[in-house]
Formats: C-alpha cells, structure tokens, sequence
C-alpha cells in the first residue's frame, strides 16, 4: 500500500490498484475501484459512476457494495504508517510531518460511519439538490423544504414541511455544522446557503445571514471560492439592484435560478411560480450588481409534443438574460418520478416522454441557438450527493 497526502485529503492506493480519500476527520469521501469512480457524501450515501463506451452510468452504490467499500477503506487505514507515504503535497508552507499523517491516519482508522450518519440526521434536515460546481460546499440550511413545493417534475422535497429557521436558529445551525464536519471542513471549499429559496428575507436580513455565514465558516476552508444560493424569485423580497448590491458587498458570488423553460405556457403547465419576466428581472438586476447568475434549463420538460417550442422559447427568453462570462447555463435532463405528478400529467396530456439520448439531442439544439460566450453544460442530477 501507499500514501499520498494532500492539504485537503489522504489518499490509500492499494496494492490491487484501487484508492480510498478520506477527509481531514478520516471520513471516506472518494473511492476509485473495479472501474467505478464512488463520491461519498456526509449523508453517507455512496453513487457509483463509470464510463461505458459514449454511455455514463450513474447509480447507487448497492448496500453490499458500500459497506464492502467502507471494509476495506477500514483495513487499509489499519495497516496504513506514515513510512508509506509516496507523495506529501501538503502546502509547502506549513507541511504536514509524520505526526500529522500519524493522527490523520489514526482518525481515518477510528472512523465510525454509522455514528457519523447518526450526526448528519442531526445536524441537516435532508439536502435536496445541489448544482453539479456545488458538490464540495458546505451547506447551511436557512431553511429546509421548499415553500412553493408544487413544480410537477420537482421531487426534491415532497413531503418535507417548509421551515424558516430564526437567527437564534440558525446561529445554532452554524455551531453544529461546524462541529459535525470538524475537520473535514478543509475538504469544502464554498458556502451554500439553502435549500430551494436561500433568499428568503429582505435584503438587509440576509446580508447580516450571509456575512455570520463567511465569519463562521471562510477560513476553515480550503482555497474558499465563495457563497453562493438557490433564488425563487417568486417568494423572495430581494427584487432591485440595490438589494443585489447589498448581498454583493456581504459576499454573494453567484445566485442560480431554476427557469425551467422560456415557455410561459409551460411553465405554466408544470406549476412553475412566477412569471418569465420577474425571473429575467430578477436575473438582471443580480447580473447589474455584479452577482454572476447560474440558469437551469430542463431537458425533455413537455416531451416531444412541447420539443420545438420549448426549444425555441427557451432561446429567446435567454435573450433576454444574456448570460455573461461569469455566468453559467446548465441543461439538466428530466428524471421523472414514475408515482409522482409529472408522470401523471404525461399520462392525461398524452406527452410523449423523451429518451436520455434524445434530452441530450435537444441540448444540442440549445446550445446550438445559443451565442458561443455562453458557458452551457450538462447538469446530471443523479450524480448529486451531500
Ligand atoms: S420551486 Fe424549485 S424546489 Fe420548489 S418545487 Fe419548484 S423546482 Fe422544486
């Protein structure tokens, strides 16, 4: 076996050729192994990805699987020393020494993943979504669910109970997120402030949120990037650029906004909240302050029936946006619920649902209409984990 160190993870590379990192309190948060690629979030949860020829298959981790992963991650942490470190490219400021690595490797061997999943049920209501540049963030749930909570195709938080967290609260949140990912808070390198709406108050109640945020968390993390939201401008205060402005100057650095689609009917037809006008509004004036925006455009919403106008739609109300360089546009394929209202929807509208190949066809028309500048990618929700 080998080591390899880093300032944010300890890697085991064993001798069949399969690697484990853990984070700084020894928690398993990668595994590489038998040509699956796993990310392990603080839930515990595990999800499986590989490539298959042009296809990527993502899946969960099998019970049997993860706790084969989690066994051997425990006997390569047994046997580990500090004499089998291969590479330390820790910070050449301040390296780690061997007795660093020494209590690294002894935190990775004493972890407990039950006991720690037992402390994630504690600190975190479920995290519903994350966008896919989020996944090493810190999230702070401000609030939990989503107050809307009526989007067809949205089953991120069903049956969760939409709960506004007071600042005595929240101040509780923080201290307990805090202790509850230790050191493994220098694995994370951002700030999410959730969950659908992390705008949820007026402006100068959320600067005063955002900046106990930066002051609780920034310099444990490593290399931090920024804080970043979800907004449902629909049930948020913040409208004006001068609201934008006071979340700038707090520490806002992008704001992402679920479109959906450019259809006003659709969106409609989907129970979307909100007009596409209030979104472009709203997008503007965080653009005008200087926030850079992240729109999610779905992929297969309305089926086939809907394709041109969706399609067609979509690209003229992202005229509207104009998204510039520091902002993102991602496509994000539609994974229906099969028991849930969008699948009954197609049933009684007669929608033809569209393959995963043909989701993608259709983000190729998308980005095709769409002005080179733009920064467009996929966003697999089936990848998320927290
Ligand atoms: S507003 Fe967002 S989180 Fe809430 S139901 Fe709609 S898509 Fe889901």
């Amino acid at each position: 076996m080998q080591i390899s160190v880093h300032d944010t993870g300890l890697t085991f590379l064993s001798d069949e050729g399969a690697v484990y990192t853990a984070d700084g309190s020894g928690r398993l948060v990668y595994a590489h192994r038998g040509g699956w690629f796993y990310t392990r979030g603080l839930s515990g949860e595990i999800v499986a990805k590989k490539w298959s020829g042009p296809e990527r298959i993502i899946r969960p981790a099998s019970p049997r699987e993860a706790a084969d992963i989690l066994e051997s991650f425990r006997d390569l942490s047994k046997n580990a020393s500090p004499g089998m470190v291969l590479n330390n490219q820790s910070s050449p400021s301040s390296p780690l020494s061997d007795d660093d690595i020494f209590q690294w490797i002894d935190r990775a061997r004493r972890y407990d993943p039950d006991a720690d999943a037992g402390k994630f049920r504690m600190t975190y209501q479920p995290v519903g979504i994350l966008p896919p540049d989020q996944y090493l963030t810190v999230v702070l749930q401000l609030t939990e669910g989503c107050r809307w909570n009526n989007c067809l195709f949205c089953s991120f938080h069903k049956g969760q109970r939409f709960h506004l967290k007071t600042t005595d609260e929240y101040n509780r949140h923080l201290l307990s997120v805090r202790e509850f990912l230790g050191r493994g808070l220098s694995t994370r390198n951002s700030i999410f402030i959730g969950e659908a709406n992390g705008l949820p108050l007026p402006a100068d109640e959320m600067a005063h949120i955002v900046s106990l945020s930066r002051k609780a968390l920034e310099k444990e993390l490593t290399g931090y990037r920024g804080l970043y939201c979800f907004m449902e401008p629909n049930s948020s205060p913040i409208k004006t650029r001068e609201d934008f402005i006071r979340l700038k100057e707090a520490g806002v650095t992008r704001i992402y906004f679920g479109l959906e689609t450019g259809s006003a009917e659709l969106r409609k037809t989907i129970g979307k909240a909100g007009t596409l006008e209030e979104e472009r509004r709203t997008m503007n004036a965080a653009q005008a302050a200087g926030i850079s925006i992240g729109v999610i455009i779905l992929l297969g919403i309305g089926g086939k029936e809907w394709e041109d106008r969706h399609i067609s739609e979509t690209l003229s109300s992202m005229q509207g946006i104009r998204p510039g360089p520091k902002d993102l546009v991602y496509l994000s394929p539609l994974f229906v619920d099969e028991g849930g209202p969008y699948a009954r929807w197609e049933k009684t509208a007669g929608a033809t649902r569209l393959s995963y190949p043909e989701m993608i066809l259709q983000g190729h028309r998308l980005r095709n209409g769409c002005p080179p500048h733009f920064h467009l990618s996929i966003y697999d929700t089936r990848e998320f984990i927290y």
